[in-house]
Order: structure tokens, then sequence, then C-alpha cells
């Protein structure tokens, strides 16, 4: 099966590279230049793996992670950042807001390849073992504990 990219980029040179190896590499390319059409993109398309630049113009690409990780169809999604400035502290608010990769500019293509498999064999892995995808009413934590006791308790 091919999987699916979706590239977010705003520089319009950039895209065209990152989609171009992606594209002889095999995979298949969406591409999006703001946080509306990568929203778009991914309700539409349901990428498996998201390639996201932190820069978007004025927009904060992080919060496509942090939309992403709240979203129930779309939490295991992965997303690894491309950032320009791989700071020790950048690297930190890229991890937190749900990326779980960061690359830098100019980008390596053989490291990204590398995170690329790695993060879509990890996806299918989560997907396969999280059964509240099937199921989006899942109890909560302290419904699932609090009927954990009462099946201890022999007198309840
Ligand atoms: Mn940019």
């Amino acid at each position: 099966m091919t999987e699916r990219v979706l590239v977010v980029e705003d520089n319009p040179a950039s895209l065209e590279m990152m989609r171009d190896w992606l594209v002889l590499q095999d995979y298949e390319v969406e591409t999006a230049s703001t946080l509306s059409d990568a929203m778009a993109s991914i309700e539409k398309a349901g990428p498996d793996i998201v390639l996201l630049d932190i820069r978007l113009g004025a927009e904060d690409g992080l919060s496509l992670a942090e939309w992403l990780r709240r979203h129930p169809a779309w939490r295991h999604t992965p997303v690894i950042a491309v950032t320009a400035h791989a700071m020790v502290t950048e690297q930190e608010r890229i991890l937190e807001a749900g990326c779980n990769a960061c690359i830098s500019k100019p980008i390596e293509f053989r490291l990204l390849q590398d995170h690329l498999r790695k993060w879509l064999v990890i996806a299918t892995l989560m997907k396969s073992t999280d059964g509240s995808l099937a199921s989006p009413h899942q109890p909560s934590l302290s419904q699932t504990k609090g009927a954990e006791h009462a099946e201890q308790d022999p007198r309840g």
C-alpha cells in the first residue's frame, strides 16, 4: 500500500523539493502551505504521516501538531517537524506540542527517510493496539478505575 504524506510548508521551493523527493521514494504526496489548508487536507485525505514546517509565514506550525493530538481520528498520525532552528529549546517546544521528531533545514534526506519509515511503522502498531480508535466512547480513566475496584471487592 502506498503511504500518504502530507507536506505542510509555506516556501514554494522547499515544498516542491520535498514533494519531488517523496514522489521518487514512492510516497503519495499531498501539500498545504497554511494551517487551514493542512487541516482541510487531513480531514479529506487522512494522511499516514505529516511533515510540518514550523514557520508557516505568520502562522505557528505547531498548532497543527496540537490540533492533531486532540483529534480523535488523527491523534496517532505521526508528525515530523522541519525547522531552520534546531536549538535545544526549540526542540523541546516542538516535542511538547506533539511532534514525534524534528529535523532541521537543509534537510538531510537519508535522515528524513529513516524518520518516515520508523514513524510509519510505529503509527501502524499504535492503531492496531488502540481499541479507542474503534470506540470513541471509551470510559474515562476514573470510570475505568472505579470499575476495576468494584470487581475486586467481593462484597461489591
Ligand atoms: Mn516556512
